[in-house]
């Protein structure tokens, strides 16, 4: 099947002169599975191409945004079409506000809506606005989440940051750190007396609404209603970061599972169809405090982008019901053939969700918590990935990420991942401990 990789080791000695690493964002790298990082050309549908003319199912759909599958005619055209009027004005537009209502339509608790660039843009946004609204500076995250790579919030946090095992990021000062409180996740005790330690000093919890960025960890149940309570109770905000679960999970992401309202939230992903657009929003109180109407500053001259905008905006209208059922049938579908081929192979395992967020972890019990993900059996997952890479299936190149399916995977695609799960799931169970 495959047509060997001789392209992407070219492009990829060339990019490491030209690029740290050779990538623009850490995970790219392959680092924690070893091998050259595919460059990808051409995606359609639910599959994707790279340079040297090899097919891949794609499980990381962009990290998330690409719900619809790659390139979606609809998507293409209406962002062709509005490049084609123009492709930033740096003035207000009627697409941005269509968006800012088509988020304020789904998300109830979302009264206003700023755009902005990326998810890291809308964290960093949403903390100097809590910080602002309530005159306090301390926030609290919990270990294993990870909401971009603002300094303050990179303490102890998933994704790259825990793929490379780094415990934050030489770079960060200690003044920048010093307030952050990092907390276990689905900890509710531990924010209780962090509350009490810290009384009226905390502006705001921020919390992925369902954490993806450690392997994909639902919340207890009464976990995020429980922040709510402490939260009101001691004046600070709640921050739902719905960047990965916004409109990916139903179609008011995780809030529409659930139902605990957030103060503030940031959105990402879905929402831009692919294009770098993001989003923060919340209480109109205090998304008024926001200049130009109040004190707090936020700006950027791409922000609210036509050309991001129009695909997002038909991203998500395309997001009906339909493709819902559609993500959350794909992502059942995917865990039962993981289920299957590793019970086959003897290899313990865990199969987690997190609404159609999926993870695999290599452990006897569910994982509930930062610790726990890392004391998994990482190990296996190197073998189980190149296995599938080379039966032509694109997974998230780290054990820490969640599997990101779209509702553009057919039959065929299905089949390519079946085919290729026995020998994954067969390295997995060879890997040894290093
Ligand atoms: N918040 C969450 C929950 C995320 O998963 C991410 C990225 O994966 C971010 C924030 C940062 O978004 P971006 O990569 O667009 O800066």
């Amino acid at each position: 099947m495959s047509t060997g990789t001789e392209q992407s080791k070219v492009w990829f000695e060339r990019a490491k002169a030209a690029v740290p690493g050779g990538v623009n964002s850490p995970v790219r790298a392959f680092n924690s599975v070893g091998g050259t990082p595919r460059f990808m050309v051409r995606g359609e549908g639910p599959h994707l191409w790279d340079a040297d003319g090899n097919r891949y199912v794609d499980l990381v759909s962009s990290w998330g945004p690409m719900i619809l599958g790659h390139a979606h005619p609809q998507v293409v055209e209406a962002a062709r079409a509005a490049a084609a009027h123009g492709l930033s004005f740096g003035t207000p537009t009627i697409g941005e506000v269509e968006l800012a209502e088509e988020i304020i339509g789904r998300v109830e608790p979302v009264e206003q809506v700023r755009l902005v660039n990326s998810g890291t843009e809308a964290t960093m946004s949403a903390i100097r606005l809590a910080r602002g609204f309530t005159g306090r500076a301390k926030i609290v995250k919990f270990a294993g989440c990870y909401h971009g790579h603002v300094d303050a919030l990179l303490a102890q946090a998933g994704s790259g940051v825990a793929t490379l095992g780094l415990p934050t990021s030489p770079g960060v000062t200690g003044a920048q750190a010093a307030d952050t409180l990092v907390l276990p996740y689905n900890d509710l005790d531990a924010v209780r007396q962090s509350f009490v330690e810290n009384e009226g000093q905390i502006a705001a919890v921020i919390t992925e609404a369902a954490a993806g960025n450690m392997g994909a960890i639902a919340p207890d149940a009464g976990f995020n209603a429980g922040l709510r309570e402490l939260t009101r109770e001691h004046g600070a905000l709640l921050i739902m970061d719905e960047v990965m679960t916004g409109f990916r999970v139903s179609r008011a992401g995780w809030y529409g599972l659930e139902g605990v309202a957030g103060d503030l939230y940031t959105f990402g992903k879905v929402m831009s169809g692919g294009l770098p657009a993001a989003a923060f929003g919340g209480r109109a109180d205090v998304m008024a405090k926001l200049a130009p109407g109040g004190p707090v500053y936020q700006a950027g001259t791409l922000s609210g982008n036509p050309v991001a905008v129009a695909a997002g905006l038909t991203t998500l209208r395309l997001a009906d019901d339909a493709v819902y059922a559609k993500l959350d049938a794909n992502a059942k579908r995917l865990g039962g053939l993981f289920d299957a081929a590793l019970t086959e192979a003897g290899v313990k395992h865990v199969v987690q969700y997190a609404g159609n967020l999926v993870s695999v972890f290599f452990a006897d019990a569910p994982v509930r918590d930062y610790p726990g993900a890392q004391a998994s059996e990482t190990w296996r997952f190197p073998g189980f990935f190149h296995a599938l890479l080379d039966g032509g299936v694109y997974a998230p190149p780290s054990a820490y990420e969640a599997w990101f399916v779209n509702a553009a995977m057919d039959d065929d695609a299905f089949g390519v991942i079946e085919a290729a799960l026995p020998a994954a799931a067969r390295a997995a169970a060879e890997a040894v401990q290093s």
